[in-house]
């Protein structure tokens, strides 16, 4: 009986505080100066934007721009960000195409279907939905789109170009990034930006453009990678950190300077038996307790990946005018 109720109060002291933490992290939350770069925001404005011209477009009897997208597989995730990019492009007036293959597709299979939509002239833009089954050369697939219709700025000589600051398609995240940073005109002049993760489509492309000689941009860039000793010390130099290497809350509170700028691009999906879905998204940044240090923050879900589908619709619309 003593024992039952001595349970019962432990459980209830644990309980309040975990509540009270909770509500001090509130508080802290909405009494610092932290502002959340809120990616529902910046995105409505980007495709505001896009649709005020698309009214331009078809006054004008123009070209509507047309977006194909090929999804090998059925990977959930895959799935679930080619159906957002198409629902977007319906969104802003624009034409969509989705081709799908079997996760067993040969690679000429793959090529001549790109080549197709290389040479259908009503097509601006084209895009492979990312990661690609093991027998694909992921490399070779790039490099066979037409650099006039990557409008995800993967291939080679549109990396090329973006490297020399020569106007060109760059990558949607990295992108989006920038229109958010330029969006809450963030200063990043002369800052110390640290990029955890050197991938082709995020890591390695926002580094060279926080580098850049333009806004945003003239940062001083430090780019981190799993080799790289002493993470936590250079991260805690940084007035901006870019987290993008796909592990759940790797980013942790002690890592971060006060006042810091943090842009969570990770997107995992992580088991949670209560959702209906099974899962829920989570950032690698640990939100909660990074939030209060920071003087600005982008959330997960809602921050970098809505940015990541309006730089594509903008590329795309960009394309769709060369002709
Ligand atoms: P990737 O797997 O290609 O690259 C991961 C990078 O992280 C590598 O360069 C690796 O060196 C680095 N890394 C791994 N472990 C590390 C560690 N312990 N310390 C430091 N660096 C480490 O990943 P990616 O394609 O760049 O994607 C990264 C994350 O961003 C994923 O969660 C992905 O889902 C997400 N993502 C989001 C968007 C979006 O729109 N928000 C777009 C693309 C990717």
């Amino acid at each position: 009986m003593i024992g039952e109720k001595i349970n019962r109060f432990g459980e209830e002291i644990k309980h309040r505080l975990v509540t009270d933490r909770h509500r001090q992290q509130q508080i802290l939350l909405y009494f610092c100066a932290m502002q959340i770069l809120d990616g529902k925001v910046v995105s409505k404005t980007v495709k505001d934007n896009i649709k005020e011209r698309m009214l331009f477009v078809e006054e004008q009897g123009r070209k509507i721009p047309h977006l194909a997208a090929i999804l090998i597989g059925t990977n959930g995730a895959s799935e679930t960000y080619v159906a957002s990019k198409v629902k977007n492009c319906a969104e802003v007036g624009f034409k969509s195409t989705l081709i799908r293959f079997d996760d067993d597709v040969a690679e000429n299979i793959l090529l001549e279907a790109i080549e197709n939509l290389n040479r259908d002239e009503d097509v601006d833009g084209i895009l492979i939905q990312l990661p690609l089954p093991a027998q694909i050369n992921e490399e070779k697939v790039i490099s066979s789109i037409n650099p006039d219709k990557d409008v995800d700025g993967f291939h080679p000589f549109n990396t090329g170009k973006m490297v020399q600051g020569l106007p060109t398609f760059i990558p949607a995240t990295p992108n989006g990034i920038l229109m958010m940073l330029e969006h809450y005109k963030i200063e990043t002049s002369g800052k110390h930006a640290v990029v955890i993760g050197r991938s082709n489509i995020v890591g390695r492309p926002i580094s060279i453009l926080l580098g850049s000689n333009t806004y945003p941009g003239n940062c001083t860039v430090t780019v981190c990678h799993s080799r790289t000793k002493n993470l936590k010390d250079i991260c805690l130099q940084a007035d901006i950190i870019v987290a993008a290497l796909g592990i759940p809350g790797f980013l942790k509170a002690d890592m971060v300077k006060e006042g810091a700028v943090v842009i969570d691009v990770g997107i995992t999906r992580v088991a949670d038996a209560e959702k209906k879905s099974g899962f829920v998204l989570k950032g690698d940044v640990d939100f909660e307790n990074v939030a209060p240090r920071c003087s600005y923050i982008t959330p997960v879900p809602g921050g970098v990946g809505l940015m990541t589908i309006a730089a594509l619709l903008m590329n795309t619309f960009t394309a769709s005018l060369k002709k």
